[in-house]
This record gives structure tokens, sequence and C-alpha cells, in this order.
């Protein structure tokens, strides 16, 4: 696969990769990891961060929530180290519903 461009998949255009958009046909680029996985990643680290919290001692509750905190950020760092190369395009939202 051609790191620098990709091509579009509406027109083939081959497009670099920080454009934002396509030069042929304008649909939008997008990068990264879809945004819904950062969202449940966001949702599970708090899952984490309540269950640690219960668990722990008293004492310590913020305890959990660094816990929580630290599996935010490795599952935040994670999702982008796995979609690093991933582009998709998107015309716009009423044409290709997410
Ligand atoms: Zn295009």
């Amino acid at each position: 696969m051609n790191r620098t461009h990709h091509p579009c998949t509406h027109c083939e255009t081959p497009v670099p990769r920080a454009a934002g958009y396509c030069p042929g046909c304008q649909t939008k680029l997008c990068g990264g990891a879809p945004r819904r996985l950062y969202l449940f990643a966001l949702v599970a680290a708090i899952a984490i961060g309540a269950a640690c919290a219960s668990a722990l001692p008293a004492t310590e509750p913020w305890a959990g929530w660094v816990i929580g905190l630290a599996a935010l950020v490795s599952a935040w760092g994670l999702l982008d180290q796995l979609h690093v190369n991933r582009v998709s395009f998107r015309r716009n939202r009423t044409d290709r519903p997410d």
C-alpha cells in the first residue's frame, strides 16, 4: 500500500495523506480510529475506574480513577497505533451515514 497517497474511494484520485479533502471530488478525508471506538474506550475506562475505586480500600479512592485514566490513555494510544494508516473518505453525513 502506498503510504503517502490513498486512492479516493469515490473518484480514484490519489490523495495525499495530509490532505483534508480529495482534490478530485472534494470528499472529506478522515484519518485515525473511528470516533465511536474512542468513545467506547472512554466508557470502558470510566467503568474500570469505578470498579477499581469501589474494590480498593476507602482510604485510597483516587487510586481506582488513576487506574481508569491510565487505561484510557493506553486504549487511546493503542487505537491510534492500530489505525495509524487508516483513511476514510466521507462525502457527507447524509450520503454515507456512519
Ligand atoms: Zn475523490
